[in-house]
């Protein structure tokens, strides 16, 4: 290709992927600039939009000295003139009198006037006039491309070259009929419009084209995999309710099931009677009572004489389960028992057998769920807690306790915006608690820096001394452990001190297991007022009387984090409260962060603002489960109505032709060959 030599080929592989002309046409554009229209310098009003002014330049002048020298220039285009500054790079400007100028940069403000940083500046006689035609394409480059002058302008130079070729046409990927029924520009057309297009409404058909493709082969590719495992498994059936669940449902039920959580019951004893294979996600809010929704289907699986299991992240959360369950099972025939990484090797060698003579009805327990050596006479069903801690291997696991697989129920407390569970979760089935057991007061959050220690701990007096119980938690990341560990034990330190009168108890997650569990203890048992933790109890851990959840450096946690561990409290009768402490220097997005957990309880507000904040791929949960193939041009926050044009498409055609065997549905079938293809391809590489 011209403008592609040795060099840059190696670059353009190593820095985007790309390795053939057709890669390159995938690289869009990521922003463009309308270069038809001129502006007037009396227009400029706006400091963040590119203009592009006709003028000649009446002088120039080097100001200042040492670091602040500059070229400062007078810009002249008939009617008003605006200042222009250089600051490095003036050596290779050469500035006439007399020539009209094409200047095009981003005007800003200095000494409350308008000026010009750095702007393009060409003689108007040499501007290619194609360029001012329409709007300019703008590309992300790397620095290392960048600094061998593989900059946005020359990757549209190189890009413009393999346009001529477009014109033969290159071979559609979507099919006749959903070109015409979604109203879609075709393949080479697109590929046109993206790149350089005729008008802004042509640029918007591509983008919307090219997105609406991604988004199809995705859901194509879930919806298929969906339907070929509900194909190729046989689902336990379990088309009974019996007296496990009749009895604890009428006589040990402690309280009324929400609707919500009514209605989420009998989706799941749907999907059990069905005779396929359940996979369901359940989603709910922090607190909205999801463990309560896992047993009563664990009951189910026992009338219909198959064992379950609940499988925790941590074993702090596996151990609250068990305590609960057997708790709320006291006075039933339910056989419970509890299997974690700290559970003796003789109670172990007891627990196995019993398992496989069929006499536990419901094991609870951590990852030792996952070993071979635990083996069961009849699982029937696995529940997944917090699922988004889990990998998609571990859950594969599970799959294989049984010669037909169990049904699997995964559940996760931070909620996933639609458009990621539609996508990420995408061959789940999904049911949702939407609504909190009565009589919860919303919790009160609050921000404040940690300059205001004094008022804080006189607050938190108040509360203990009011029969309240407080958390504080301090992050910690792997990277950071020692420097975060030493934080952990001066705030402990620190509490101990400030409160003589109480007892203060710690949790960390490098602690031994046993030592952890006889802490958690004492706070539980209300032994101690106040916890002191890292986040090993962001999840699940349930203390109704604990009323004050205070996060230190909360700067330092994501949203999903924030609201996880606000969610440790609110959990009885009392008001409760939520402390955001942070130094004072915030960046924007910490801010905002800190405003939305201010602003609303709400999980599924915050998963969404959470999702427009840092995009699908760093939301926690989403790494490990991935999507099939990688999206370029649509993105899950802001295409979500797309995202669902998309999947009903998808399904439209698999309803019809599963398999997708019919000629008309040949070339649906092809291209998903090729994109898993080079989803493994460049999976191997990176
Ligand atoms: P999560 O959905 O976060 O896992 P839990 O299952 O831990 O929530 O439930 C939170 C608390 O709400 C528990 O103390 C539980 O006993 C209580 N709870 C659950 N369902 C109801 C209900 N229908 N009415 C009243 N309290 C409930
Ligand atoms: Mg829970």
């Amino acid at each position: 290709m011209p403008g592609v030599g040795p060099k840059r080929a190696e670059l353009l592989r190593k820095e985007l992927n790309v390795r053939t002309a057709l890669d390159l046409l995938y690289i869009f554009p990521y922003k463009y600039i309308d270069r038809s229209k001129f502006y007037k310098i009396r227009d400029i009003c706006d400091a963040d939009t590119y203009v592009q002014i006709v003028g000649e330049i009446l002088d120039w002048n080097t100001i200042g000295i040492g670091k602040s020298e500059r070229l400062s220039a007078r810009f002249f285009d008939g009617d008003d003139e605006i200042e222009l500054v250089w600051f490095k790079g003036t050596k290779y400007l050469k500035l006439e009198r007399g020539v009209k100028y094409l200047l095009f940069g981003k005007p800003s403000v200095f000494n409350h006037r308008w000026n010009f940083a750095h702007p393009e500046l060409e003689p108007f006689d040499r501007v290619n006039p194609q360029l001012l035609r329409g709007l300019e394409p703008y590309y992300n480059t790397s620095e290392k491309m960048k600094s061998s002058w593989l900059n946005s302008k020359t990757m549209m130079k190189i890009i413009s070259h393999l346009m001529p070729s477009l014109s033969q046409g290159l071979p559609e990927t979507l099919s006749r009929e959903v070109l015409d029924r979604y109203n879609l520009m075709n393949l080479t057309e697109s590929l046109k419009n993206i790149h350089f297009p005729s008008d802004l409404a042509h640029m918007q058909k591509a983008r919307e084209r090219l997105k609406f493709e991604e988004l199809f082969y995705i859901q194509l590719q879930l919806l298929q995999q969906m339907k070929s495992r509900e194909r190729d498994t046989v689902g336990l059936k379990m088309p009974f309710v019996g007296r496990s669940f009749n009895d604890f449902y009428f006589n040990h039920l402690p309280f009324e099931l929400t609707d919500a959580q009514k209605r989420v019951v009998r989706e799941i004893q749907a999907d059990l009677k069905s005779g396929k294979q359940m996979n369901r996600l359940l989603q709910g809010d922090v607190g909205s009572g999801k463990t309560l929704v896992a047993l009563l289907c664990c009951l189910l699986a026992k009338d219909n004489g198959y064992q379950a299991c609940l499988m925790a992240p941590t074993e702090i959360l596996a151990n609250q389960h068990y305590e609960t369950v057997c708790h709320m099972l006291k006075g039933t025939e339910v056989r419970v028992e509890l299997l974690t990484g700290s559970t003796t090797k003789k109670r172990r060698e007891q627990i196995h057998p019993l398992l496989m003579g069929g006499e536990i009805d419901i094991l609870i327990g951590t990852h030792a769920l996952i070993e071979d050596t635990v083996q069961f006479l009849n699982l029937g069903l696995v529940v997944i807690d917090e699922q988004h801690r889990f990998g998609v291997a571990q859950r594969a696991k599970l799959w294989t306790k049984n010669i037909n697989p169990p049904h699997v129920l995964v559940m996760t407390a931070t909620p996933i915006p639609r458009t990621l569970a539609m996508t990420v979760y995408g061959d789940l089935n999904v049911s949702v608690i939407d609504e909190l057991p009565p009589g919860r007061k919303p919790i009160q959050t609050y921000h404040y820096t940690n300059t205001r220690r004094d008022a804080i701990n006189n607050f938190i007096r108040g509360q203990i001394q009011q029969g309240r119980q407080v958390y504080v938690v301090y992050p910690l990341i792997e990277e950071n452990k020692k420097m975060d560990l030493i934080d952990l034990e001066n705030g402990y330190r620190y509490m101990v001190e400030q409160f003589p009168e109480f007892k203060v108890s710690m949790v960390h997650g490098k602690m031994r297991a046993r030592d952890k569990d006889a802490q958690m203890q004492r706070f539980a048992s209300g032994e101690t007022q106040i916890l002191v933790a890292t986040t090993v109890i962001e999840v699940g851990v349930n203390v109704p009387n604990a009323s004050v959840m205070i996060v230190e450096n909360a700067e330092r946690f994501g949203l999903s984090q924030l609201h996880q561990l606000r969610g440790r409290v609110g959990r009885g009768a009392d008001q409760s409260y939520c402390i955001l402490l942070t130094k004072v220097e915030l960046s924007k997005d910490t801010r905002r962060r800190m405003d939305i957990m201010v602003a609303t309880n709400d999980g599924f507000r915050i998963a969404e603002a959470d999702l427009q904040l840092r995009g699908p791929g760093d939301l926690e949960g989403t790494q490990q489960s991935g999507l099939p193939f990688e999206l370029h041009i649509a993105s899950l926050s802001t295409d979500g109505q797309l995202l669902e044009v998309a999947r009903n498409a998808a399904r439209d055609i698999l309803d019809d032709d599963p398999l997708l065997e019919q000629d008309k549905n040949d070339i649906f079938r092809r291209q998903l060959q090729k994109l898993k293809q080079r989803a493994v391809d460049w999976s191997a590489i990176s």
